[in-house]
């Protein structure tokens, strides 16, 4: 390992919506917005080959935020970001646009939350065609978990039926609340062979996700910088401080007792051993 070329920034932990199934509702961290300057110094110190903006919270909330993708990018980082989608404006939609990202991913898990965000997502497709810009590539992001099971092939067609490019699947990793629940290893092999089928037959990009391993390939090649500089794992270990503060190297991290401790003792980790991401 030469460093840690992923990075996953927290750019605010405050969001405009309360959503049922987010981990955040649970979480008694401060809240507040990542400093500019901190974040530049960061990028500057790490020169991180990624960084997806995402974190406990809507990253649009953050005033900085074309900011901080337009320097992660002309320092040389790809970029993304993940939101919800509910305050992208034309105006805002053009100046990320002009900063560099490369995909802008709106992030939903039930069929109505698609239907709401769907003006915005048309807009984004509109403005890419206006624009004839190759990037960002637009997305969604759908969580699956057993209450939405039968909402899936929908939301796939009608992403599709969007113009987004792509739509991304994941599984729901809920530490703290038990009534959202994973689908069994079977339910989710039967459901994502049809997601395939579908797939297949309307010519949309679906990624699926992949089977679940200790070192998961999220702690061996990225970490999560919460908005308060707190270097960690990975988002759902946001308590596993490995180290702190905008000028953390992540190189030197990559080769730290913390770093390497937290690697080996592998399925040990209370969290890591429920996790199924
Ligand atoms: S929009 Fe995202 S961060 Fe905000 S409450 Fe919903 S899942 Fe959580
Ligand atoms: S909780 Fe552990 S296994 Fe899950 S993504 Fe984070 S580091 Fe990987």
């Amino acid at each position: 390992m030469l460093g840690i070329p992923i990075v996953q920034v927290e750019p605010t932990n405050h969001c405009n919506r309360d959503c049922d199934i987010c981990m955040r509702r649970s979480q008694s961290r401060a809240l507040g917005f990542m400093d500019l300057e901190g974040f530049k110094a960061f990028v500057d110190l790490n020169k991180p080959s990624y960084i997806g903006f995402h974190g406990w919270g809507e990253p649009l909330l953050h005033r900085g935020i074309v900011s901080m993708v337009a320097y992660a990018s002309s320092r040389g980082s790809v970029t993304s970001l993940i939101t919800n989608g509910t305050l992208l404006s034309e105006e805002l939609a053009e100046e990320l646009f002009k900063s560099g990202l490369r995909e802008l991913v709106f992030g939903v898990y039930r069929f109505k939350m698609l239907e709401e965000v769907s003006s915005k997502i048309a807009l984004a497709v509109g403005l890419k065609e206006r624009l004839r810009v190759k990037r960002p590539k637009i997305v969604v992001d759908v969580t699956v978990y057993e209450d939405n099971r039968s909402e899936i092939l929908d939301l796939v067609r009608e992403a599709a039926n969007l113009g987004v490019e792509a739509i991304n699947m994941h599984r729901i990793f809920n530490l703290h609340d038990p009534r959202h629940r994973a689908l069994s290893p079977l339910e989710e092999q039967e459901l994502f062979d049809e997601v395939k089928r579908l797939s297949r037959s309307l010519k949309f990009e679906v990624v699926l996700p992949k089977r679940h391993e200790f070192p998961c390939r999220i702690a061996r090649y990225s970490v999560f910088v919460t908005w308060d500089f707190k270097v960690t794992p990975c988002c759902f270990l946001y308590n596993e401080v490995l180290a702190e503060g905008p000028h953390v190297k992540l190189k030197e991290l990559a080769k730290s007792r913390a770093y390497k401790e937290f690697l080996s003792r592998g399925g040990l980790n209370p969290t890591c051993s429920r996790c199924i991401i």
